[in-house]
């Protein structure tokens, strides 16, 4: 027996879509009939994303960054090019360097992999260039960091809870679209009652409605909670 060495871990969702988890954060592998479509690579930590992909297909991968935090960029360095939003660009190049690669995306454009469609929708909050993919034939969005069961990070310089509010008020109003909603951590898959959840608990937070909790972690933030959501902020 030889010891698994690579830290990624692809689970099937369905015939042409897989989760590759890794260390606590989850990417995206979506097979169209011309490419596939990798949102985000995880911690990285050790082994290659890449080895698991060519696992499961051998069609071009074209990687998109649902936004630029260290624990969605791991194995960026194994592809020559990663798309993400226009406003990620200055966050992202923060952690890669200067010269990093990188090609815009803007609310609206369609990522085409050949017979599956995926639309960006600009969610900043999170982020400033945060973004979700949206499938509207299969019914499926996928959220990043800005919807989650686990704790999200709000605290930093990166951050702007009302703007994150706004982001989720954007989502809930699109919920005609989409039935499952896909994020990059804790509980899959979720559904439109993580958004309002999210929402519900981020309000009361901007109304200074919650009480400060000592996080369970290292992080120089409080924990804040109310329902199925949390926030470090
Ligand atoms: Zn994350």
């Amino acid at each position: 027996m030889t010891a698994n060495t690579n830290s990624y871990e692809a689970v099937r969702i369905d015939e042409n879509t897989y989760r590759i988890e890794n260390i606590g954060v989850r990417s995206y592998l979506f097979i169209g009939n011309s490419k596939a479509l990798l949102i985000d690579t995880g911690f990285g930590n050790c082994g290659s994303i890449i080895a698991e992909i060519n696992k499961i297909t051998d069609k071009p991968v074209m990687l998109v960054n649902s936004h630029a935090d260290p624990d969605h960029l791991g194995s960026n360095r194994e592809f020559d090019m990663a798309f993400m939003h226009s406003d990620e660009i200055a966050h992202y190049k923060k952690h890669m360097g200067e010269d990093a690669p990188v090609s815009p995306l803007t609310e609206g454009d369609i990522i085409d992999i050949g017979g599956r469609q995926f639309e960006v929708i600009h969610i900043p909050g999170h982020t400033p260039g945060s973004i979700a993919l949206l499938d509207r034939k299969n019914r499926i969005i996928m959220t990043g960091d800005t919807v989650s069961k686990g704790t999200v990070y709000m605290f930093g310089e990166m951050r702007n809870l009302p703007t994150y509010m706004e982001s989720l008020k954007k989502l809930i109003s699109m919920s005609d679209s989409f039935d499952t909603v896909y994020p990059s951590h804790g509980t899959f898959p979720l559904t439109h009652y993580q958004i309002s959840a999210n929402l519900e608990a981020a309000e009361k937070l901007a109304a200074g409605e919650l009480e400060a909790q000592e996080p369970p972690m290292p992080v120089p933030a409080k924990l804040y909670s109310y329902k199925d959501a949390s926030f470090f902020y």
